[in-house]
């Protein structure tokens, strides 16, 4: 039996974990070579992490949906969970009523202030910041009086670790290494522009088959593991072993 535990990250590699501590190398399956790094010799260089928060760190379309049933009277269960980025056409309402919604909800003071953050969004992003890496919020959250105001709050209030805030649309705007967001077109424009950027997955429609996909926030911080060991091992003199 094996004493490694081999886990498979996105990006056609895998990280080798010796026991529960720190990976080992990396095998990279690209180009049929096989790399490995010596993780005793390292010394972490830390990365820009980029992060959104809507649908990946905030339960947005969760915090709505109870928005809505806490005004309206309707049944939660009649607002099932998002299978498309256009959710709210399944929950009956048009554009126009999603955002009066939205909109009223973020003025009194509930959208972006309540809600629990995503399962496992919180250990990772500690755990990465505790790695040493830099943790940049960057949300398009313009919708409201208070948006902005609120977001500080919640992340305090749920003691999110972060070193920067941005408000923007354009994600690319903020210099990062790698980036987590749950929208294809923020993935693949920042892909564009060299960041390692991934799709966090919802399950929804418009994701589906993207080449980013990583199911779960400790899937991600495999994938920062495996970014971090992989530019170790292009930067040491690189051991090649037979494949
Ligand atoms: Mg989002």
């Amino acid at each position: 039996m094996s004493a490694y535990r081999i886990d498979p990250a996105p990006g056609g590699y895998v990280v080798i974990h010796n026991g529960s501590e720190a990976a080992i190398g990396i095998f990279d399956w690209e180009g049929a070579k096989r790399f490995v790094a010596d993780a005793t010799k390292h010394t972490v260089k830390p990365l820009r992490i980029g992060i959104d928060l809507d649908e990946c760190v905030y339960p947005f379309s969760r915090v709505l949906g109870d928005y809505i049933t806490d005004t309206t009277g309707r049944k939660r269960s009649q607002m099932p969970a998002p299978t498309r980025w256009s959710f709210y056409e399944d929950w009956g309402y048009t554009t126009e009523q999603f955002l009066k919604f939205f909109e009223d909800a973020v003025d009194k003071g509930i959208m972006f202030a309540e809600g629990a953050p995503i399962l496992g969004s919180l250990e990772t992003l500690r755990n990465l910041k505790r790695d040493g890496h830099t943790l940049h919020i960057v949300t398009d959250r313009f919708v409201g009086r208070r948006s902005q105001e609120l977001t500080g709050y919640w992340l305090q209030s749920r003691h999110v670790p972060f070193d920067t805030l941005t408000f923007a649309k354009d994600k690319t705007i903020v210099p990062t290494d790698v980036f987590i967001d749950d929208k294809p077109s923020n993935v693949d424009a920042l892909r564009e522009a060299g960041c390692s950027a991934y799709l966090y997955n919802r399950h929804r429609d418009d994701q589906w088959q993207h080449p980013a996909l990583v199911d779960s926030w400790e899937a991600f911080e495999q994938v920062v593991d495996a970014l971090v060991f992989r530019q170790q091992a292009n930067e040491q003199a690189v051991e090649e072993v037979p494949a």
